[in-house]
Parts: structure tokens; sequence; C-alpha cells
């Protein structure tokens, strides 16, 4: 079966959401392999949101990624790569479906990066690496 990397980001902590947005990682079905809150480190983020450098967005997004704890989570299940990407919704969260964790939980963010509580990997390629950075004892 499929593993992929989940991120509980510093707004879904901040908001008290984890047990929310946990629960509906949960209730489809999927396993949580691994679980842990944590600072992020500049050097984490850099490797993590790699393709992102020299984006308009990217430092706001990493000040906004280390501004608090994220919940690191490596989830296993069928076809969890995209049933996740599909649970947490469009990645702006005005045009996220009701129904999905951005679409039913975030609304608004500062102008400079999108609050948007929840990262999930997007294709195999990228869980593979991402699952490396965040828990390389699980290689
Ligand atoms: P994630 O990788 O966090 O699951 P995603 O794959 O939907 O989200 P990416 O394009 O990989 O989105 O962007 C990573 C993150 O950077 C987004 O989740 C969002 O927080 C922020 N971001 C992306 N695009 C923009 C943008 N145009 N303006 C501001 N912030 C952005």
């Amino acid at each position: 079966t499929e593993r992929t990397l989940i991120l509980l980001k510093p707004d879904a902590v901040r908001r008290s959401l984890r047990g929310e947005i946990l629960r509906r990682i949960e209730a489809k079905g999927y396993s949580i392999l691994a679980l842990d809150q944590r600072e992020a480190t500049q050097e984490l983020l850099a490797q993590h949101y790699a393709e992102h450098e020299g984006k308009p967005f990217y430092g706001p997004l990493v000040d906004f990624m280390s501004s608090g704890p994220v919940v690191a989570i490596l989830a296993e299940g069928e076809g969890v790569i995209a049933g996740f990407r599909s649970l947490a919704g469009a990645t702006n969260p005005t045009q996220a479906a009701p129904g999905s964790i951005r679409g039913d939980l975030a609304r608004e963010w500062d102008t400079a990066v999108i609050q948007n509580l929840v990262h999930g990997s997007d294709s195999e390629e990228s869980a593979a690496r991402e699952i490396a950075i965040w828990f390389p004892e699980q290689g």
C-alpha cells in the first residue's frame, strides 16, 4: 500500500484543529504510522520546499511554516496520496470545496502566503522524498 507525508501547518495547531483534521484522516480509513509535533528548522523547510525557492511567496511560506509547531504525519492506505489531496481540497481555501479540510475549515490568509492548514505529498516521487526528509528513520 501507499504512503504519504502529511503536515498539519502552524495555523492548524494554533487554531486547535489537530483533532478535527486527524479525525477526518482516520475516519477515511487511513493508517497513521508515525506522528510527531515539532518546530521545523529553516534547513528542513528549505529541503521540503526546494521546488518553490525563488518564488515570491517562498520567504513568507518558510516564515509561516516556522512560526509555530507543525505536526508531521506518516500515513498509509490504498491511494492515500491522491486521497489525502482530495480530503484537503484546493490550495486556495476560497476555492476549496465544502466537505474538504480547507473548504470547511480555512477561509482567509495574509496577503503574502496562503495559510491552508495542511500539506500532503502530491506524487509517489514527492512522498518518498518528503518521508525521507521528515521521517528519515522510516526510509
Ligand atoms: P501543499 O504543498 O502545502 O500541500 P499545494 O501542493 O496545494 O500545497 P504548492 O503549490 O505546493 O501547494 O504550494 C505550497 C504552499 O505554498 C501552499 O500550500 C501555500 O501555503 C503556499 N502557496 C502556494 N502558492 C501560493 C501563492 N500563489 N501565494 C501565496 N502562497 C502560496
